[in-house]
C-alpha cells in the first residue's frame, strides 16, 4: 500500500484528547496505516528473558554487558547494542539471581532506557511523535508504581548506569509515564509478552466496541492497523484497549488502572451491554427477571432485579467479589495442560454456574469459547470420536462466541476468524456424519458443506492478515489448504 496515501486526520476534543478520524470511506478489511514500535522491551516485574528475542534465560549473560542474553546472535541484536554500549561504559552488570523464573525488577529500566535512546537517536520522531503523549502524571504519583518507576527506573539510571549528564530525572520521570499509559502488550516471535510504544496506534481512542484491529509483524515488531468494519468519511477510529469478552464492571476496572480514564461508551452505558447480556445474572429469588446493575456507569450503583415485584438487591461491591472469584477458577483450568481433563473441568464449570449467570454471561462465555476451541482438539475428544451430539455443543458454543462478537466486535477480527475455522469442522463431519448413516441425501449433502466452505473462505481472508509465523497466521494458512481440499470433494460428489 502507498503510505503517502494518509486515510485518517488527528483531531483533538475535550473527551479523548487526541483521536484518530476516516479522513475516506474506509472498506472492511482495509489496511489504514502501519506503525513502527519506538521502542520494544520488556514489561515491568517480569522475570529474566532474553534482552535481543525476549525468550526466558538462565544463566546466559552478554558477553561484553553481563546483562541477559540467549547467546551470540542475541548479543548483536539491534535491541540490544545501544543499551549494551550504556552497560558497559558503566560497568553496571545484571545481579545473578536466584531463582530465574521469578518476577526481576533489575529488568525494569530497560524500556524506558532503550525509549531514552530511541529520542537520542532521532529527537525529530520524539519531536514529532512522542512529546505529545499523555503521562496522567498526577494519578500516577498516588500509585505503588510511582515509588517502583522512581527507584527500580530513573534512580538507577541515573546513578548506577551514569545517565546523568545525557538525560535528567524528570526526562526519565516522563518516560516512565508515557510508558504506563500508552504501552501496548504484544506477543514476541517466541510467543511471550512484551510491551512496545506505537506512537500513531497510540493516539487511536478507546471504545469497548471497536471499529479497527491492530496485527504485530513478528519480524520487526511493526503494527499494521486494519478497518474491522466499512467505515464512512468522518467516524473516528476505535480500537479496543482491553478484553472484548470481559464483563463491564472488569472492562472498566482495568481501564481506569491501565489507561486512566472511565469508560463510557455505549456498551458500558447500557446494563444489558447491547443485548448480549454478558453482565446479566440469573435471579435466585424469582423466575421472571434477572439482575443487572442500576447504572453500570458509577462503580457504586447497585444491582437489582428487573422484577418490580421480587425487589432483589445485591451491591455492586458482592458483585465484583463474586466476578474475582469466578475468574480465578477460570485462571486455573487456563493452565491445565492440553488433555481431556480440560474439556471436562470446564463443562463441570459450566454446570456449577449455570444457576448463577445468564447464558451469555462473559463468565460463561469465556468457558464456552475455550470448549468451541478445545472440542475436537484433544485426547479422547478428536474430531472422528465426538458423537453428533457433541459436534452440535462445538456448533452451539461458536455460534454463541460468533453471535456476541457480531454486536461487541463486529467484522473481521482475529478472534472471529478463529471463531469461524473452529465452526467449519464440527459442521462438515455433522453433514458427512448424517450422509454415511443414509440420513440425508447426495444432494443435501451438498448443499450442506457450503457453510463450512464458506467458514474457511472466510477464515482464509482474516487470518490471511496475521503474520505468517504466528499461531493466527498458521491457521490462516490451513484453512486455505482445506478450503481448496474441501472445493474439490464437494466437486468431486
Ligand atoms: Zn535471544
Ligand atoms: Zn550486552
Ligand atoms: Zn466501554
Ligand atoms: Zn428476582
Amino acid at each position: 500500500m502507498a503510505e503517502d496515501v494518509c486515510r485518517y486526520d488527528v483531531l483533538k476534543n475535550e473527551k479523548y484528547g487526541r483521536y484518530l478520524v476516516a479522513n475516506k470511506d474506509l472498506e472492511c478489511g482495509e489496511l489504514i496505516f502501519t506503525d513502527t514500535a519506538i521502542a520494544v522491551g520488556p514489561k515491568p516485574d517480569t522475570p529474566p528473558l532474553c534482552l535481543g528475542c525476549y525468550c526466558p534465560v538462565e544463566n546466559t549473560l552478554c558477553s561484553r554487558c553481563g546483562w541477559p542474553v540467549c547467546g551470540a546472535e542475541c548479543e548483536q541484536s539491534p535491541h540490544h547494542l545501544l543499551e549494551c554500549d550504556v552497560f558497559t561504559q558503566a560497568k553496571e552488570r545484571f545481579q545473578s539471581v536466584e531463582d530465574w523464573s521469578a518476577s526481576c525488577p533489575q529488568l525494569d529500566c530497560i524500556t524506558p532506557l532503550r525509549l531514552f535512546l530511541a529520542k537520542e537517536k532521532d529527537p525529530e520522531r520524539w519531536a514529532r511523535e512522542v512529546d505529545a503523549m499523555e503521562t496522567h502524571t498526577e494519578e500516577r504519583q498516588k500509585r505503588a508504581t510511582w515509588r517502583a518507576d522512581q527507584n527500580n527506573v530513573v534512580d538507577y539510571l541515573i546513578d548506577r548506569c551514569k545517565l546523568g549528564e545525557r538525560c535528567t530525572r524528570e526526562l526519565l520521570t516522563r518516560i516512565c509515564g508515557i510508558l504506563e499509559v500508552n504501552a501496548v502488550e504484544i506477543p514476541s516471535r517466541g510467543g511471550f509478552s512484551v510491551r512496545a510504544i506505537y506512537p500513531r496506534l497510540a493516539i487511536a481512542a478507546h471504545s469497548c466496541v471497536p471499529n479497527i484491529v491492530h496485527t504485530i509483524l513478528q519480524s520487526d515488531y511493526q503494527v499494521q492497523i486494519r478497518a474491522a468494519v466499512s467505515i464512512k468519511s468522518g467516524e473516528p477510529l476505535h480500537l479496543s484497549y482491553t478484553h472484548v469478552l470481559s464483563p463491564t464492571i472488569v472492562r472498566r476496572e482495568h481501564l481506569l488502572e491501565s489507561k486512566f480514564f472511565s469508560c463510557e461508551c455505549p456498551r458500558c452505558a447500557d446494563p444489558t451491554e447491547l443485548d448480549t447480556h454478558m453482565s446479566t445474572l440469573k435471579c435466585s429469588k424469582c423466575d421472571n427477571g434477572v439482575i443487572l446493575a442500576s447504572n453500570p456507569l458509577d462503580n457504586e450503583a447497585p444491582w437489582n432485579c428487573t422484577d418490580k415485584k421480587c425487589g432483589f438487591k445485591t451491591s455492586s461491591a458482592a458483585m465484583r467479589k463474586m466476578l474475582a472469584v469466578v475468574q480465578a477458577e477460570l485462571d486455573q483450568l487456563d493452565a491445565l495442560p492440553l488433555g481431556p481433563e480440560a474439556i471436562e473441568m470446564r463443562e463441570a464449570t459450566l454446570r456449577k454456574y449455570k444457576s448463577v449467570f445468564h447464558p451469555c454471561h462473559s463468565m460463561l462465555l469465556s468457558l464456552k469459547h475455550a470448549l468451541a476451541q478445545l472440542y475436537g482438539r484433544v485426547e479422547g475428544y478428536t474430531l472422528d470420536e465426538l458423537p453428533d451430539l457433541v459436534l452440535e455443543r462445538k456448533i452451539e458454543f461458536c455460534r454463541l462466541v460468533l453471535k456476541t462478537l457480531d454486536v461487541i466486535s463486529p467484522g473481521e477480527s482475529r478472534m472471529r476468524g478463529m471463531m469461524i475455522y473452529e465452526l467449519h469442522a464440527p459442521l462438515m463431519y455433522l453433514a458427512r456424519s448424517e450422509f454415511s448413516a443414509g440420513l440425508i441425501s447426495q444432494e443435501k449433502l451438498k448443499e450442506r458443506l457450503q457453510e463450512p466452505l464458506q467458514c474457511l473462505s472466510d477464515a482464509a481472508r482474516i487470518l490471511g492478515r496475521e503474520d505468517p509465523q504466528s499461531p493466527e497466521g498458521i491457521t490462516g494458512t490451513i484453512a486455505h489448504q482445506s478450503m481448496e481440499q474441501l472445493k474439490a470433494s464437494i466437486e468431486s460428489l
